[in-house]
């Protein structure tokens, strides 16, 4: 049996939330995601909040090294000791340096990274949907079309590099969300990943 030490990645509107905090549910190991820590940090006020607001609502990226402190101090609690689902982190390859470190550190590697894809235009049509719905301040166009070419020119990028370790597997993000569900119990089930 392999431990689950999963990322999950796609572009915005990729439905990597949902499927994140569904794998999450099924395999027993906590969802780390650093978008919703730093909209939980927004809402309440707090310092770190105050100080990512306007990062977040421009569509930008939080600096590498607060964004780094807090997935290691979340990484670093008990619940995440038997393995966890990373979504929206790491983003760029300066963080996946950060993450390769602190995992090193504890002879503690990622296990699979699930590649999400859907279609970009199906993806806008997502994030619209959700706009209407959840009313988040970054779903306005100009914040998800700088998203979107973030993803597209610093993130995409970080799959060739765990491609080479042979850990990533892409699924279709097309379809329903049980549809989707079960592609990616499929391919975590072939790495000897099981439900906990
Ligand atoms: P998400 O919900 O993952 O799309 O994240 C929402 C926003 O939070 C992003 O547009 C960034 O401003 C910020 N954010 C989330 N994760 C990261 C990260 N790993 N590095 C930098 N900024 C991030």
């Amino acid at each position: 049996m392999t431990a689950a030490r999963l990322l999950i990645i796609g572009p915005q509107g990729s439905g990597k939330g949902t499927q994140g905090e569904r794998i999450a549910l099924t395999y027993g190991v906590p969802a780390v995601s650093t978008g919703d820590v730093f909209r939980a940090n927004v809402k309440e006020g707090t310092p770190l909040g105050l100080q990512v607001k306007a990062i977040i609502d421009a569509g930008d990226l939080v600096p590498d090294e607060l964004t780094g402190a807090i997935v290691r101090d979340r990484l670093a609690q008990d619940d995440a000791a038997a393995g966890f689902l990373l979504d929206g982190y790491p983003r760029n390859l300066g963080q996946v340096a950060d993450l390769d470190a602190f995992l090193d550190e504890r002879d503690e590697p990622l296990t699979a990274v699930i590649e999400l894809s859907v279609p970009r235009d199906e993806s806008i049509r997502r994030i619209a949907l959700r706009a209407v719905e959840q009313g988040r301040a970054d779903d306005n166009e100009e914040s998800i079309a700088k998203r979107l070419s973030i993803y597209e020119s610093e993130t995409a990028p970080i799959l060739d590099v765990y491609r080479e370790r042979g850990i990533v597997d892409a699924v279709d993000g097309v379809g329903t969300l049980d549809e989707v569900f079960e592609r990616i119990v499929v391919a975590l089930t072939a790495r000897g990943i099981v439900a906990g």
